[in-house]
């Protein structure tokens, strides 16, 4: 923080104020970010960077910080590019004349298409210099391209790519070396990053959010001539933190911040139907007694843990003059007197999936609730028997423009807590609170809405036997949550010790199931030979933005699942893994072909177990040789998690904790069984 003192200034030259933001001053932050790998230092670049923006062009702010994070909008925009590697790979070569043939080589040498696009740029002769690339303009860029859709569109994306590759001045002197300083400030670099997804500068979009705080911290405290002390910048992260967390939209919150300043952006700047949090996450035990030991003293609460498809629910109603003022305009759905949306666990529109539950929303609202946002679960229903069905069930539904009419499975919704209810947000309020205000306003309607069955006991017996209820109702096991006093706020977006799980087939395993990203796969052999036979899968590292390997899985997989997984993805085939998988060199642990890191899988095993073959959690000190990754013993398929994201998985820190926790770490468990196929 101290270099942000308001004599020490962003090494990038000024540009005229007002002027848009020049594209080269974000790709020399990126550079300079890109040769560290200390927090601090990466926050301080990007907070000299982002105040040096307020200065000049605060307008700009809002497209810098987008870029730096990856994003074109908020997640639940659902905007997405829609390209692979092959189409960057084509535009590259048509931009700098040089043939997809070489491209691919140099792909397959280098291993980071950002430094190919480097690479066949400064080797090109340009006639004419380009226009400068703009901050904005990039970002207008991308969003066309990521616009394109129907006939021809693949063309088109490329065309779009190229436009934005044509003006990227690789570099100034012409030389660029890319085997020195990770290929420097290139802005054909980072655009050929962005459209891969990932910068890989080490920039996790936590430190954005705070050296966005510092930045504008220090630049109110310039205004009015003052220094800003450390706490000023403290207060200043706190506010930023909570007010995305419950806003999780950069598009609400920067133009408010610029206009009414950080000291008041929690005024401006609340939860409201339409922009979906991300959901508040629990963490998991193998025993009761080690919920009993975290919530000694405390009042606790046991809730059924249902097996559905987590929904968040946002309605408002329409006033006298059929206006719906407190919604973004995204809440579109017409349901009776009012608009309501429902959003997944990553913040997905999932309206189209479930018309269903909107139709008759109407009838377990009460009148006199207005406007609410409800986080619940929708869980497939047997209407014969009038009881919960299996998860299996749920994913037999349709994922997109589902009739109501062609409904096959139904869905009830089992709703556990209340975040905004009548125009203000109650996510400070305990959870009894919550839970009082959700019974009172709703009203429950057999197979169609229910509250999460609960229990106040906090007693051992009391607990074991609601979790045998629970399995013998089709749940999963239970969910402990704190329920008195401040702790037991909502807390958005955090995996919270004051939501604990309790699945009963992992009491004695290793308290909870992994959700992997498929990085690679093996040819089958015997009857699977037209499909791959088994798969190498990883978690993620959020801290070093990388997919660690953590084991090999071919079993769990039915013939049909087998063909289904194959169907998929041999559509993101790459030709060598990526700069960001981390993954054993040596030839025999290759799998014979690589993916995009795009899908996310539920897997199941024994135990954890320390194996040289594999990285996961290595950067976590598990093994004091620093030679060993975990792995996972007896891996098992579950099921395609759809709700997730690849870089939602299962983060290298929760399998080493899952590791640490396990009771028989430190004893001999004989050699490693890792190689299940
Ligand atoms: P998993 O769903 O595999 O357990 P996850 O990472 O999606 O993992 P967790 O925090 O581990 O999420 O578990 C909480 C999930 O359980 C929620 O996302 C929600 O979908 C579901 N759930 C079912 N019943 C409840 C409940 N009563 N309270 C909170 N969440 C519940």
């Amino acid at each position: 923080q101290a270099t942000l003192k308001s004599d020490v200034k962003h090494p990038y030259p000024d540009w005229k104020a007002g002027d848009p933001v020049p594209y080269a001053a974000l790709c020399q932050t990126f550079s300079l970010v890109e040769l560290t790998t200390k927090r601090l230092e990466i926050m301080a670049h990007c907070a000299l960077f982002l105040r040096q923006v307020l200065r000049l062009t605060p307008d700009d702010l809002l497209p810098t910080v987008l870029l730096m994070v990856n994003k074109l909008a908020p997640d639940y925009a659902g905007i997405e590019l829609g390209i692979g590697e092959s189409l960057i790979m084509k535009a590259i070569g048509d931009t700098t004349g040089r043939s997809l043939a070489i491209i691919k080589q140099d792909q397959k040498e280098i291993g980071d298409l950002g430094l190919v696009a480097v690479k066949s740029r400064s080797t090109q002769r340009t006639m004419f210099k380009p226009k400068p690339l703009t901050i904005r303009g990039v970002l207008k860029g991308l969003l066309d391209i990521a616009s394109v859709t129907g006939n021809g569109a693949q063309g088109r994306k490329v065309d779009g790519i190229k436009k934005l590759l044509a003006a990227a001045d690789a570099d100034s002197t012409g030389k660029v070396d890319i085997t020195k300083d990770k290929g420097g400030p290139s802005e054909a670099k980072y655009i050929v990053r962005f459209l891969e997804g990932k910068l890989r500068l080490g920039l996790a979009e936590k430190s954005v959010i705070v050296s966005l705080a510092q930045a504008v911290v220090a630049h109110e405290a310039a205004k009015k001539g003052k220094i800003p002390s450390t706490a000023d910048f403290a207060n200043g992260e706190v506010i930023l933190k909570q007010v995305y967390s419950e806003l999780p939209s950069y598009d609400v919150i920067i133009p408010a911040m610029v206009e009414h300043g950080i000291q008041n952006l929690r005024e401006h700047c609340k939860l409201r139907p339409g922009v979906p949090l991300k959901p508040m996450l629990a963490n998991p035990t193998k025993a009761i007694t080690e919920v009993l030991d975290r919530f000694e003293n405390k009042n606790f609460t046991c809730e059924y843990k249902y097996d559905g498809e987590r929904a968040q629910i946002h309605y408002v109603a329409k006033d006298a003059d059929g206006d719906v003022s407190q919604a973004a305009s995204n809440v579109s759905q017409e349901v009776g007197r009012g608009v309501a949306s429902i959003f997944s666990r990553n913040s997905e529109d999932l309206s189209k999936k479930y018309p269903d539950i909107l139709a008759k929303l109407p009838t377990w609202v009460k009148d006199d609730t207005k406007s609410f946002v409800l986080d619940c679960e929708s869980v497939a229903w047997d209407v014969t028997e009038k009881k919960v069905l299996p998860f299996q069930q749920l994913m037999t539904r349709k994922k997109k423009d589902v009739k109501i009419e062609d409904v096959k499975v139904k869905v009830c919704v089992f709703a556990f807590d209340l975040l905004y209810l009548n125009g203000e947000a109650i996510v400070g309020k305990s959870l009894r609170e919550r839970r009082e205000l959700l019974h009172k306003s709703f009203k429950p309607i057999e197979g169609e809405f229910a509250f999460a069955t609960s229990m106040n006991g906090q007693e051992l017996d009391e607990i074991q036997t609601f979790l045998d209820e629970s399995v013998k109702a089709s749940c999963e096991g239970l969910m402990v949550k704190m329920l008195d006093g401040e702790e037991s706020g909502y807390e958005p977006s955090k995996r919270s010790r004051n939501w604990l799980k309790i699945k009963k087939d992992y009491l004695q395993g290793i308290g909870d199931s992994l959700d992997l990203v498929v990085l690679g796969a093996y040819y089958g052999k015997g009857k699977r030979t037209s499909v791959y036979g088994a798969f190498l899968l990883a978690c993620y590292n959020s801290n070093t933005d990388t997919y660690e390997t953590v084991c090999n899985i071919g079993t769990g997989f039915s013939e049909a699942v087998l063909e289904e997984l194959h169907g998929q993805l041999s559509q993101i085939v790459i030709d060598r893994p990526k700069p960001f998988y981390a993954h054993s060199s040596g030839g025999q642990h290759q799998p014979d072909v690589w993916f995009e890191p795009k899908y996310v899988w539920e897997v199941k095993t024994a135990d954890l177990t320390l194996s040289p073959r594999y990285k996961a959690g290595m950067k976590e000190g598990v093994d004091p040789s620093g030679e060993k990754g975990i792995s996972l013993r007896f891996p098992r398929f579950i099921k395609v998690r759809d709700d997730k994201k690849a870089d939602e998985a299962t983060s290298s820190r929760q399998v080493a904790e899952m590791y640490r926790k396990q009771e028989s770490v430190g004893k001999s468990k004989g050699p490693a069984v890792d190689d299940d196929f």
